[in-house]
């Protein structure tokens, strides 16, 4: 006897319901799909009891003549494609044809739609996936359809709903990232008739971010700049470096049009961010990425919500390269406004601001932080394409203010003469960062010329007003207190440093009186044998030593590292976090020196003030000084606006 038999219609449709339709959510994001897909230039929706009761979706777009309007409800039936051929280059967001008939097999459904210019519409009754009427109708143009009783034949799946409310965060989240993406269409949201949002058409991206999220927010956010590179296009707004949320849930990424979930696009986004991104955070991004169709699969999960590139790793670099350049672009910004002329000290003549050290004393000024031996020449620039070279980018800015060989002119103790302070760089042109370093000196030129009777009046453009609990420094700039984090400033400089280092040749090692060894997992071992190369260059001396042994003989000069052992065994627990998939000689690079510089800077050493100014110049230096390598903030603005806030001047 025959034990195969074609499944009823009705029982086809459920199953592929079960891949289709998993709960409200995915019923919310099919038919905004289609309404998207019919031109709609507004579209309603209304969910009550979290959808688990009924889902109501209006649209004015195209909408079906009769024939349509129940060819629609079969399975594979579809207008968005005709042809396999047509399947390798899809411009609409549904093409499986399928969501209808599943949705309809799995609930009470009613479709009314009519067709732009006929003079009526058809509505079609279905339960269960059975006809239950077709007739006449005189609802407006554009496609009505309305979901009730979700799983009201399938008592097994009714069961996993969730409560209303999960489930109506469930369709929130769904129509948040449609309405992110379509910012061209109005949406209007209703929630057991309480209106969530309404939001017009024709809104440009970035007002749409505003009226969903909040001022707050896009304040954070950066326009990444809308390029193309090898036939990808990407636009958006990505939240500025150090700006990021524990879960993905604003990590939100679309695929010609549609949001998706990609490895490689997760990759590209953390390698982008890389230091800028504290660990287990996310970061928050508004990105459209735009490519051909044909480079792109999206038909390998039922709800199109992955897809598979064919070049995932062009996609990665290009998105690194793009997140890097546009993090970058804040820097100047941050920089000018960080270092604009403090208002209020104009009332105190700046040469009678009382220091908080003898100048007799400032000559004597130490660079034992961070201090790295010289080198006879820079080696070639072998930094990443992404990034503007630093130094050459400011020919000019003070050599005082960097650990740059070429700033070495006199005794490594001394700093030299700085140049006089260019004035046409006073105003701090756009795109180059440079008023501090080219303002601030003064204080280094009184130092090595021991005349206090600098230009500091005019030229200082943050003012130093003490030290916090031996580890912040207190600052005054225009907008009001700056607060700098001494540990997470120093890590960030000498990250960079270190990073420089590793490029051009190797940090320099100091050698260990007694050799260490440390015991490793095979794995770990492993990956140490593939990496001993990276940690040569990060000037850490490893030697295997016999089966899952490594001998530690050399160590950076700089580290203050009270337990070898244990910053090997960070270093590994890091990169064992580093997936294969993503550059793995350039994240072992980063990821070996954002852990030594964690261990470089324990000892809570107390800076004076040229010390302080030192530490505030070559930050601002940094590429992006605004956090320490783990994603930490180095700075904290605390404007003259929250002081009043706080101090209930202004309310
Ligand atoms: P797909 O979207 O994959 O084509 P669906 O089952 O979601 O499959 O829809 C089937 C067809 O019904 C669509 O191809 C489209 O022609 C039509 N359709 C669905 N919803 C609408 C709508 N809101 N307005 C106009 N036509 C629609
Ligand atoms: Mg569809």
């Amino acid at each position: 006897m025959s034990r195969i038999a074609l499944l009823p219609e009705t029982v086809a449709c459920q199953v592929a319901a079960g891949e289709v339709v998993e709960r409200p959510a995915s019923v919310v994001k099919e038919l905004v799909e289609n309404s998207i897909d019919a031109e709609s230039t507004r579209i309603e929706v209304l969910v009550r009891k979290g959808g688990n009761s009924s889902i109501r979706i209006v649209d004015n777009g195209m909408g079906m003549d009769r024939d349509d309007a129940l060819l629609c409800l079969e399975r594979h039936a579809t207008s968005k494609i005709r042809t396999g051929d047509d399947l390798m280059a899809i411009h609409t967001l549904g093409f499986r044809g399928e969501a209808l008939p599943s949705i309809a097999s799995v609930s009470r459904f009613r479709l009314a739609t009519r067709e732009r210019g006929a003079l009526a519409g058809t509505e079609v009754i279905v339960n269960g996936g059975k006809l239950d009427s077709v007739r006449d109708c005189g609802e407006p143009e554009g496609t009505q359809i309305e979901v009730r009783s979700l799983f009201y034949n399938l008592p097994a799946r009714r069961k996993f709903l969730r409560t209303e409310n999960t489930e109506a965060s469930h369709v929130e989240h769904v129509l948040h990232l449609q309405a992110i993406g379509h910012p061209h269409i109005g949406f209007t949201f209703l929630n057991d008739e309480r209106l969530v949002y309404q939001l017009p058409p024709g809104q440009s991206l970035r007002e749409r971010i505003h009226d969903l999220t909040g001022a707050a927010l896009v304040a954070e956010l950066l326009e990444v700049p809308d390029e193309e590179v090898g036939g990808i296009r990407v636009r958006g707004f990505v939240g500025k470096a150090g700006v990021s949320r524990s879960t993905r849930q604003q990590q939100i990424v679309f695929l010609n049009g549609r949001p998706v979930e990609n490895a490689a696009l997760n990759y590209g986004l953390r390698e982008g961010y890389h230091t800028a991104l504290m660990k287990g955070q996310h970061p928050v991004t508004f990105l459209f990425i735009d490519l051909d169709p044909a480079a792109v699969d999206v038909n390998v999960h039922p709800a199109k919500r992955e897809v598979r590139f064919r070049d995932p790793m062009l996609v990665r670099e290009v998105l690194v390269d793009i997140i890097r350049r546009t993090l970058e672009t804040d820097r100047a910004t941050w920089t000018r406004t960080f270092a604009a002329p403090s208002a209020a000290p104009a009332a105190t003549p700046a040469a009678e601001t009382p220091l908080l050290i003898p100048m007799a004393e400032q000559t004597a000024l130490r660079r034992d932080w961070a201090e790295l031996p010289r080198q006879p020449e820079r080696a070639p620039s072998g930094r990443l394409a992404s990034f503007p070279p630093a130094v050459p980018a400011r020919p000019d800015a003070s050599p005082a203010t960097r650990f740059t060989p070429e700033a070495e002119t006199a005794s490594p103790f001394e700093l030299p003469p700085a140049p006089p302070p260019p004035r046409s760089q006073e105003s701090g042109v756009s795109g180059q960062p440079s008023a501090i370093n080219n303002q601030q000196p003064s204080g280094a030129k009184q130092t090595a010329e021991g005349s206090p009777q600098g230009e500091r009046g005019g030229a200082s453009q943050f003012r130093l007003l003490g030290i916090l609990g031996k580890l912040y420094i207190l600052m005054e700039n225009a907008a009001g207190l700056v607060l700098v984090d001494q540990h997470a400033a120093h890590e960030r400089i000498l990250y960079e440093e270190m990073k420089r280092r590793m490029e051009s040749q190797s940090v320099p090692s100091q050698r260990l009186l007694l050799p260490i060894t440390l015991q490793v997992p095979p794995r770990d071992a492993d990956w140490m044998m593939q990496h001993l190369e990276v940690f040569s260059r990060a000037g850490i001396g490893l030697e295997p030593f016999g089966a899952g042994t490594f001998k530690i003989d050399a160590l950076p000069q700089f580290l203050r590292a009270d337990d070898p052992p244990q910053l090997l065994r960070d270093i590994i627990d890091e990169l064992r976090e580093t997936s294969t998939q993503t550059s793995k000689l350039r994240l072992g690079e980063d990821m070996i020196a954002k852990t030594v510089c964690r261990h470089a800077v324990k000892a809570n050493d107390v800076l004076r003030e040229p010390e302080c100014v030192k530490l505030i110049q070559d930050l601002l230096a940094c590429e992006l000084p605004y956090c320490c390598p783990h994603g930490r903030p180095t700075m904290i603005q605390m404007s003259y606006g929250e002081l009043e806030k706080k101090f209930g001047r202004k309310v």
